[in-house]
């Protein structure tokens, strides 16, 4: 349900559909204080205590609130080693929702990402995706394969507002098969929500052509299906034909095409931990399971406590309700509107959980070499206490196997159900305030730079002089020059 303001140029209201049980007091840290802390983390957020934060749109995995029924719930586990039935109820809820046989419950997302890559992915072999989550590409490169992206064209553009930015091009992957043949390929991905091109859906015509693409090479189809209830919101919405459908049989119709999945649920399956792999395939599931013992535990809990499958199985079934979706996504649409009133630069159309800030736009005095993103992001630190992260040249830049990454990203990701339309409106002004004085905004270097995964260890400096040569706010900025 969204409310008109007064204002008519005013975006509406998204009210939420629940009411506060429970309250968790946010802190408040003074503009020293920020400085400090940024000094201290080496400008990396990352590093940063939640106690140093005041808005965390870091991330939307697993930092959602629970709902009195998922708190319930956890009262009635069973911790039992073997056979509880918690897991009863959770391998019934996931078959339901998915109709995959073979369900593996896994701490989090990369947990069922390694089983799934290091059972499938040999060194030398491509896997391609429409767009490799961070995790995901780790997990292929660590298994020596070669991670691809095949998303559309569009979705390489961040003013394009084509509906299906996640959807797969499927000449390229159909050539990238004929290429590589099924002995190279041993799976392909697709990723529902497209989450590093911004939150973007894939189509279930666009999934159908993939699915009878890789039917006729021979190659398994797995989803990464973290945020499939979202993915069904926007099919539902704008896919033709699908308005009458519920998100549960939007759903189906995607899993009823494929081989297997991996899930974190700490996306839609609103817990705060927790995931799971499924599979069609009995021996695949067999040899997974030999791993699942080994790093996560018995195939009965899977690295949980028994009450975290109780929270997850009633998490999965409230992350189809329509109310719940319709609101998170007005959320997202209502940053998106107040920053359209202040003519910040974002990535359209915005996705399901979160606003990703077009850094290339927002930024154009700075160049990659000065990590415009991350500068951004330290930026709305500083100027009101936000988390937020950097997807770009940092998290798949040059050491990440590609060399200029075709987005420049900054993502303020929405928290499932934790903050009201006063957050938000608070977040949307300490981004166009950064906006309107951009000029000042100057780039950092990389002074501590691990081998894996940079983003989350790294260590930052600011650059020296770098602002001298950034235009003076209120002039408009020239555009950089492309390498
Ligand atoms: C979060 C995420 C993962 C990894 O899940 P974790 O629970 O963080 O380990 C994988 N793929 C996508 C698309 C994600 O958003």
């Amino acid at each position: 349900m969204r409310v008109p303001l007064n204002d008519p140029t005013e975006p509406t209201l998204p009210v939420e559909p629940y009411k506060v049980k429970v309250v968790e007091r946010i802190p408040n840290p003074s503009r020293e204080d920020r400085e400090r802390a940024l000094v201290r983390a080496g400008f990396n957020l990352f590093n940063l205590h939640s106690d140093e934060v005041r808005i965390d749109l870091l991330t939307d995995s697993g930092t959602g609130a629970m709902s009195d029924r998922q708190w319930a719930a956890l009262m009635i586990g069973d911790e039992s080693y073997a056979g509880s039935r918690n897991f009863a109820r959770f391998e019934s809820t996931v078959r339901s929702i998915t109709g995959f046989h073979h369900i593996l419950p896994t701490h989090q997302g990369r947990a069922a990402e390694n089983l799934l890559f290091s059972t499938l992915c040999r060194p030398g072999n491509v896997v391609p995706n429409n767009m490799h989550f961070d995790t995901t590409r780790a997990h292929v490169l660590r298994n020596g394969g070669r991670p691809v992206n095949v998303a559309v064209r569009d979705a390489y553009d961040p003013q394009s507002d084509f509906p299906f930015k996640g959807n797969i091009d499927v000449p390229a992957l159909d050539a990238l098969l004929r290429r590589e043949g099924r002995e190279n390929v041993p799976l392909v991905m697709v990723t529902i929500t497209n989450n590093t091109g911004g939150g973007q859906p894939v189509s279930l015509a666009n999934f159908r052509e993939v699915a009878r693409t890789a039917r006729a090479h021979g190659v398994p189809l797995y989803v990464d299906m973290c945020r499939w209830a979202e993915n069904a919101y926007f099919v539902r919405e704008r896919e033709s034909g699908m308005r009458a459908k519920s998100i549960a049989e939007i759903g189906r119709a995607f899993f009823d095409l494929c081989d297997g999945a991996t899930m974190s649920a700490k996306k839609d399956g609103l817990v705060n931990i927790g995931g799971f792999v499924a599979t069609r395939d009995r021996s695949l599931a067999a040899r997974m399971k030999e791993l699942l013992i080994l790093y996560e535990g018995f195939p009965t809990y899977g690295g949980l406590a028994r009450r975290d499958l109780e929270a997850m199985s009633v998490g999965l079934e409230e992350a189809m309700d329509l109310d719940y979706l319709t609101h998170r996504v007005e959320q997202v649409r209502y940053v998106a509107g107040l920053l359209d009133a202040r003519a910040v630069p974002y990535l359209h159309p915005v996705g399901g959980h979160g606003i990703y800030l077009d850094v290339r736009r927002f930024l154009p005095h700075l160049s990659d070499e000065d990590l415009p993103g991350q500068a951004l992001a330290v930026e709305l630190y500083r100027e009101g206490g936000l988390r937020t992260v950097e997807v770009g040249s940092i998290m798949f830049g040059p050491d990440q196997g590609s060399k200029r990454p075709p987005l420049e990203l900054v993502r303020l990701a929405i928290p499932r159900r934790v903050y009201s339309a006063s957050h938000l409106a608070f977040v949307a002004d300490v981004v166009a305030r950064v906006y309107e004085r951009r000029a000042d905004v100057r780039g950092l270097t990389m002074v501590y730079r691990p081998e894996r995964l940079p983003h989350f260890t790294a260590r930052f400096a600011p650059k020296r002089g770098a602002s001298s040569r950034a235009p003076r706010a209120g002039r408009a900025a020239p555009r950089r020059k492309r390498a």
